[in-house]
């Protein structure tokens, strides 16, 4: 079943964005927008929101289904200089990526950092319980990390 963007919670999520009114924005990238997603169960857990309403990355062609990839690679190594060593972690900070697209059909990437002090380091964050997801820190933190990352990517 085909959504129509104006029924699209990340077209609007990309709308704020575009109009640098969102307060999860960390970058405007090549072909997405780097954002610090409502779930913060694994803190600096990131989505990348496709500019457009695209529903399979597949419909893209290759260029641009690389240039999400490239947005993915910058954004994680942006994490990673941010997020290194937290928690129990006794190396770098692992990255899951996850683009599903079951519950949004918008092309989105999770970029979902793995810490040392994860809960169930093994479980797929998407399927804990919403507490567990949306985490526990507060605006200020968020809005630091947003700030952090955003300058850890330069822009
Ligand atoms: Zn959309």
């Amino acid at each position: 079943m085909k959504r129509r963007p104006e029924n699209c919670p990340l077209c609007t999520t990309a709308a704020a964005c575009a109009r640098h009114d969102h307060p999860g924005l960390i970058a405007d990238m090549g072909e997405s927008y780097a954002v610090l997603a409502e779930t913060q169960g694994c803190p600096g857990w990131c989505v990348l929101v496709l500019k457009a309403h695209v529903e399979h990355l597949a419909e893209l062609p290759l260029e641009r289904q690389l240039g999400v990839w490239r947005d993915a690679a910058r954004l994680a190594a942006a994490q990673r200089t941010v997020l290194n060593g937290r928690g129990a972690s006794d190396g770098p900070v692992r990255i899951n990526y996850a683009c599903l697209g079951n519950v949004e059909p918008h092309v989105h990437i999770h970029l979902v950092p793995r810490h040392g002090d994860d809960p169930d380091p093994t479980g797929i964050p998407m399927s804990w319980p919403a507490d567990r997801q949306r985490g526990q820190l507060s605006d200020t933190q968020r809005a630091e990390l947003v700030v952090r990352l955003r300058l850890a990517m330069g822009a």
